[in-house]
């Protein structure tokens, strides 16, 4: 049976389409001037059932596999980065609280976040620990029926749109108790780039790329989230919870990096038929023909292994081996195919005014987030020492 079905080629024919006339027409210029996502766009995208692809009906969504949402991201990616990732964040908090939530948080979060009526973003991230998540300081102190929240997170993208951030802080203060004194808690926010409450403050980081979402630095002071908010009613499980939903953010980070190599693959081709060097298109010099064909091959071979993923998650399987695969060398062959479709464009690669420089700078994050390549290398390697 083929991973990729007549219905996936349907849904990635759809999504395309939505790309082609919404996404690629408007990409560039926004990226340029460091503009968000617009509403309309994140509208659609609601209507269509991106947020809530993987989500059975009657949580809201569109009940699909993990290689359907794969091949959405893929698509979208291929427009815009942002566009391919925004939706990460509902999937991600969606299936913590499928996973973990309570009857109460399932009831009233996840309808919401599967329409997208709800947006909501990651908070986990900090200024002293990124990788080593065991580490982390932020505190979260009984107060009344809640908790009260202070410390400060990092990086925290679409933070200034979401309605709740899904925010991991220590209900145990004790550092011995280290990744089992976390617990996972949806701390609701007015959207906009005033935060609110005022007990919440939050800054933009600049980036090289990935425009389109901005991430910030945010620090809570004595920020109340009702016990009701603590995901699964438990204190000290957060880490675990989010172990958990690593498998699905690393396929889904193999998919954007497909998505976005496979622009910049296809502007390469492009610009091979229709630059003339020495009399001829350069696509005629076997240098240049031998660069698409290695870009086609690494591409193929990283789409490859984000569907085995996808399929393997699709059959209730482990996979973190497989999706771990899959991300470091999807984000690593993007890297490459952006530079190699960069190169090809020559001068005219560099120039703002070509779309193939921002895949070059979007390439870039994808070994970065979403547990660093090299933290991917670790638990592989592991894995293989383990098996011996
Ligand atoms: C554009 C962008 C958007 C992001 N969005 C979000 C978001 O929405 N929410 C969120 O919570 N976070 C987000 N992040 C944060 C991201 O997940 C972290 O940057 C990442 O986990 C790495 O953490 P760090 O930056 O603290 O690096 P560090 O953990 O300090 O790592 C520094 C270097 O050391 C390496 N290293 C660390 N530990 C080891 C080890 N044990 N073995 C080998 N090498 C190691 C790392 O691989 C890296 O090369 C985002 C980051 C970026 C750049």
């Amino acid at each position: 049976m083929p991973l990729v079905t007549p219905e996936h080629e349907e849904i990635r024919r759809s999504v395309r389409e939505f790309v082609e006339h919404e996404i690629k027409p408007i990409a560039n210029d926004l990226d340029r001037r460091g503009e968000d996502i617009p509403d309309h766009i994140l509208a659609k995208m609601a209507e269509l059932g991106y947020f809530g692809i993987i989500f059975p009906p009657e949580d809201g969504g569109l009940g699909l596999d993990y290689i359907s949402m794969a091949i959405v991201t893929e698509e979208l990616s291929r427009g815009w980065l942002s566009v391919g990732s925004v939706m990460t964040r509902n999937l991600i908090t969606g299936s913590l609280i499928r996973a973990a939530g309570t009857p109460d948080q399932k009831r009233n979060f996840l309808p919401k976040l599967a329409r997208g009526e709800m947006l909501s973003a990651a908070a986990f991230t900090e200024p002293d620990g990124g990788s080593d998540t065991a580490s982390f300081k932020t505190r979260a102190v009984k107060r009344g029926d809640g908790y009260s929240l202070s410390g400060a997170k990092m990086w925290c993208t679409f933070a200034n749109r979401a309605h709740v951030l899904t925010v991991m802080a220590r209900t145990d203060p004790d550092p011995a108790r280290k990744h089992r004194g976390l617990s996972l808690f949806l701390f609701e926010k007015q959207p906009g780039d005033q935060f609110m409450p005022p007990q919440l403050a939050g800054e933009p980081i600049p980036t090289v790329g990935y425009h389109g979402m901005r991430s910030y630095s945010l620090s809570f002071d004595e920020a109340y989230v009702p016990a009701t908010n603590l995901i699964g009613g438990v204190e000290g499980r957060g880490f675990y919870q989010l172990m958990a939903s690593y498998e699905e953010a690393r396929i889904q980070t193999a998919a954007r990096a497909v998505g976005v190599a496979q622009a910049a693959y296809e502007a390469a081709v492009r610009y091979a038929h229709e630059r003339t060097q020495f009399g001829e298109p350069i696509g005629n010099f076997q240098v240049i023909r031998h660069k698409l064909a290695h870009m086609a091959i690494d591409l193929e071979a990283a789409r490859q292994l984000a569907y085995h993923a996808a399929s393997q998650k699709d059959t209730g399987k482990r996979c973190d081996f497989e999706a771990g695969m899959a991300k470091v060398f999807a984000a690593e062959m993007a890297e490459r195919v952006a530079r190699e479709a960069m190169q090809i464009h020559g001068g005219y690669g560099y120039s703002m005014e070509f779309d193939v420089q921002r895949y070059w700078r979007d390439a870039r994050v994808l070994s970065i987030f979403e547990g660093t390549n090299e933290i991917q290398l670790e638990v592989i390697g592991r894995r293989i020492m383990e098996q011996g």
